[in-house]
């Protein structure tokens, strides 16, 4: 096993650490960027205004520490109220608090062996046990695999990299037999294909939903996630928070927040531009001749049977397109996760595959 280089000055926890390794972001012209599925769409043009109207000399001042203007227009936006929203600077953070807060129990925290893989970072950060359940034969998560006693779930629905999502159904049903413990559901790509678990909230005292406005709000750059949960799932993050960075929006993140919840038409037309997309390219990556998930996210996770995952993913940097691989686990190492661009970009992508897959 190969180590990495430590100093002396390193503590013990530092030296021991699998950092996460985030999508590039490389700064070349021309590039088509379908690796870290970010919105290919801009953000509300009501973002912009909130953002230029945040430049002045309020800026010597600390921010609201709470958020709540932006706390109580995303507790309208879901019907519950503020003291069962929490947010953080971006729905990473929120998760980390969450790990800490609600996941770190004497039994292991159950997520399945696909998905994100900051989930085992954030274990290895805190000292959390952990078991990585494997996804079934079409990557589906299993509910009957995760009711026995454990110290929490977490899984993404739709799940990542797979984009494939878990019936409400199926999560009522986990819910009703895990009672014990904290249930957290990443709903970062919920609002491209999903129903949402967030009113159940209100008949499970157990259940955590998270959501980012990185995705569908196409403020990536915005860095804003929250959390919604009962009142005591909600203090127990506010207890890490406050034991860690009380401002962590500052004023452009907590206005341009803001602004983008409350323009519900600008963010319904680019989801649905999204999704429209979404289907064009998984008919036409069909019919080369792929075997793609089937996907409620704003990406596809496919694979073509007479092609490697990574080098499909070298050729196609070659022509400036830019998917994301993963080797590990090996199961999914012949596929490429493919975020939805705009029609021009997946146009360009199709070309480069229809080059290199089609038919001869
Ligand atoms: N959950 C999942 C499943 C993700 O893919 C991502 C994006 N990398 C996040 C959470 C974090 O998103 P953000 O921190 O931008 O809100």
């Amino acid at each position: 096993m190969s180590r990495t280089p430590t100093s002396r000055y390193w503590s013990a926890v530092v030296g021991a650490l699998t950092p996460y390794v985030p999508g590039e972001q490389p700064r070349l012209a021309n590039l088509v960027k379908l690796n870290t599925n970010e919105n290919p769409y801009g953000p509300s043009p009501r973002v912009l205004e909130a953002l230029r109207s945040e430049v002045g000399d309020t800026l010597r001042l600390y921010p609201d520490p709470n958020s709540d203007r932006l706390r109580a227009a995303i507790a309208a936006y879901h019907a519950v109220s503020a003291d069962q929203v929490f947010i953080g600077n971006g729905s990473d953070e929120v998760l980390a608090h969450a790990f800490l807060a609600l996941l770190k129990h004497e039994r292991p925290v159950f997520f399945p062996d696909i998905t994100y893989s900051f989930y085992p970072v954030y274990c290895g950060l805190y000292g959390i046990a952990h078991r990585e359940i494997p996804l079934d034969d079409a990557f589906q998560i299993r509910v009957d695999d995760y009711l026995s006693p454990n110290g929490g779930v977490i899984f993404p629905n739709p799940n990542a990299p797979t984009g494939r999502l878990l019936a409400l159904g199926e999560i009522e049903r986990l819910l009703a037999a895990n009672r014990d413990s904290v249930v957290v559901l990443d709903e970062a790509y919920v609002d491209f294909g999903g129903a949402s678990a967030v009113p159940l909230v209100a008949r499970h005292p157990q259940l955590l939903v998270t959501r980012t406005l990185s995705k569908s709000h196409a403020l990536a750059g915005l860095r804003v996630g929250y959390a919604i949960g009962q009142a005591p799932l909600v203090e127990a993050l506010d207890r890490v928070k406050d034991s860690f960075n009380s401002y962590p929006l500052d004023r452009f993140a907590q206005a341009g927040a803001l602004a983008s919840i409350e323009d519900h038409a600008y963010f319904e037309s680019i989801c649905a531009r999204v999704v429209a997309t979404r289907t064009r390219l998984v008919g036409a990556m069909e019919g080369l001749g792929f075997e793609v998930l089937p996907s409620a996210a704003n990406f596809v996770f496919a694979r073509h049977p007479a092609h490697d995952g990574a080098a499909l993913a070298a050729r196609l940097r070659e022509r400036s397109i830019i998917v994301r691989h993963f080797k590990n686990p090996a199961r999914i190492a012949p596929f490429l996760r493919i975020t939805v661009g705009t029609d021009a970009q997946c146009d360009a992508l199709l070309e480069a595959l229809q080059a290199l897959c089609g038919k001869r």
